[in-house]
């Protein structure tokens, strides 16, 4: 899809109205010149009075029909001209969005936002003290967020509410996330960092070095500085592709270096591929009381699981969940995918079906989204996926199923280019929610990232600034540069609490 944009010329616009056209379009090219054999042609007026953005928008397809728009709106509250114009496109947004409805006849349900984390933005009128009532109207009114997902921001916000009462005051504690690059094999939806493990065991060895190095020196530091640590969350690729012994020293590590290990609210660990888990692992994380695992079925249909890449079966998945089940592990979540090649409702029920038999304490129900690294996103045309239409039926059966089987919202993040513009939503039975996956999406603490991939989060407690730092992707430049990776996130972390760096020997 080509379209033209006129009476507007400043380039920060481009992106977030392609972002709005390709919730309704497969691709759209956007661009402010004159171009012959355009689908779709809009005109802009932009008015900035005083503190009153107003903007008028009028479309023009190659058939001649037209649809037009306007919006007015207050600017408040910025301090720079970036956080001035990040209002201004949103009206523009908001009349650009008003007349691909017109024209389409599609609704889109998150109105003009495409970003990750909507309930941020209930969580911001909570903090503010304006009631569930008006924050409604008002993101309604701003934002185009119909009623359907208005209700469920409001029910995730409550829920989370209800599991961490101090949320908003956690600034001066941290989560700490460890991430571990490895996988049986990769998944072909897959972009995180995963290394499949067989043959790299001289790799595996230098990084578990390294990530010894970095949990010391972090813990020391969050020692010294007397500064808690609320939740733990192993990830990766699969923290449990490593043996136990690797399992069992690395959790030895955690409870010698970081402090009151006993008091930390959660610790979760991802065994997320079946074929990964052991009664030895089990034992190890049973020892070291390892809350919460992830035991991850994603589908319940074999074929569907080759497609993807996931070489483990479909009875492997309830196998080695009523193993770790026996073993005493009491908080199990689940994670399965809509929208996987070949799968339709029949096959979704189907799963659901299966997880029934199951009732884990948590069930994360993503939709497929494309991302632009994975195997799949570039061979796009070997796996077909269900219409917009299925998607969302099964995203209402992932819903009712939940509810009659009284699983709660309590999160749920978007991604780019995920199939139907809907979102994941984690669900859990009351009182079994992950902590963690509440401080990861509301960003209302710092999450230090240790290991492969990990990816830190500083949110300055005083303002909620929010600054990232990465650590590498890939095992070869991780095991050369950690020493320096965890320097510079220490000197960081310090700038951030404002205390002295201490580096140990
Ligand atoms: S198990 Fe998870 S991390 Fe590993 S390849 Fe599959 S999707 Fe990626």
């Amino acid at each position: 899809m080509y379209l033209t944009i006129k009476g507007l010329d400043d380039e920060r616009f481009i992106r977030p109205l392609e972002l709005i056209a390709n919730l309704f379009f497969e691709e759209t090219t956007i661009s402010f010149k004159k171009e012959e054999n355009r689908d779709l042609i809009i005109q802009f007026s932009l008015d900035i009075n005083g503190n009153t953005v107003y903007v008028k928008g009028k479309l023009l397809d190659q058939a001649g029909n037209e649809e037009s728009a306007e919006y007015e709106k207050e600017l408040s509250g910025y301090q720079t001209e970036k956080e001035q114009f990040k209002q201004v496109k949103n009206a523009v947004s908001h009349a650009f969005l008003t007349m691909l409805q017109n024209w389409t006849g599609m609704i889109q349900k998150w109105g003009i936002l495409t970003g990750v984390r909507p309930t941020k933005l209930m969580h911001r009128k909570m903090q503010e003290k304006i009631s569930f009532e008006s924050a409604h109207k008002q993101l309604k009114e701003e934002y185009l967020i119909t009623d359907e997902k208005l209700k469920l921001m409001q029910q995730i916000v409550e829920r989370q509410l209800a599991v961490v009462p101090d949320l908003y005051e956690l600034r001066n504690e941290v989560s700490i996330y460890i991430g571990i690059p490895f996988c049986p094999t990769k998944c072909a939806y897959c972009t995180f960092p995963a290394y499949a493990i067989n043959g790299r065991q001289g790799s595996v060895d230098s990084f578990l070095g390294g990530l010894h190095y970095e949990m010391r020196q972090v813990g020391r530091w969050l020692k010294t500085h007397n500064i808690k640590v609320t939740t733990v969350y192993f990830g990766g690729g699969t923290p449990t592709s490593i043996t136990a012994e690797e399992m069992d020293m690395l959790y030895e590590e955690m409870y010698t270096s970081f402090p009151d290990v006993s008091t930390i609210r959660e610790i979760t660990v991802e065994a997320g591929r079946p074929d990964t888990i052991t009664k030895e692992k089990l034992d190890v994380l049973k020892k070291w009381k390892i809350d919460r695992i992830s035991i991850n079925p994603q589908s319940h249909i074999q074929e569907t699981l080759k497609a993807i890449g996931r070489h483990h079966t479909v009875e492997e998945t309830v196998e080695k969940f009523h193993l770790a089940r026996s073993m005493g592990m009491k908080n199990i979540n689940m994670d399965l995918i809509i929208g996987l090649p070949g799968e339709g409702i029949p096959e979704f029920t189907h799963t659901l079906n299966e997880t029934e038999k199951l009732l884990p304490e948590s069930l994360t129900v993503h939709t497929l989204s494309f991302k632009r690294a994975s195997e799949m996103t570039k061979n796009k045309e070997k796996y077909k996926v269900a219409d917009r239409q299925e998607i969302s039926l099964m995203m209402e059966q992932a819903e009712e199923w939940t509810k009659a089987h009284d699983y709660h919202p309590y999160y749920l993040y978007r991604q780019k280019n995920i199939l139907g513009n809907l979102e994941n939503v984690g669900y859990s039975l009351k009182g079994q929610e992950s902590i963690y996956n509440i401080m990861i999406m509301e960003e209302q603490q710092t999450i230090i990232g240790l290991g492969c991939g990990a990816s830190s989060k500083l949110v300055d407690p005083k303002s909620g600034k929010i600054t990232r730092f990465a650590n590498p992707k890939d095992p070869k430049t991780y095991n050369e540069n950690y020493e320096s990776y965890t320097n510079e996130k220490i000197n960081m972390l310090s700038e951030l609490f404002n205390v002295k760096t201490t580096f140990a020997n």
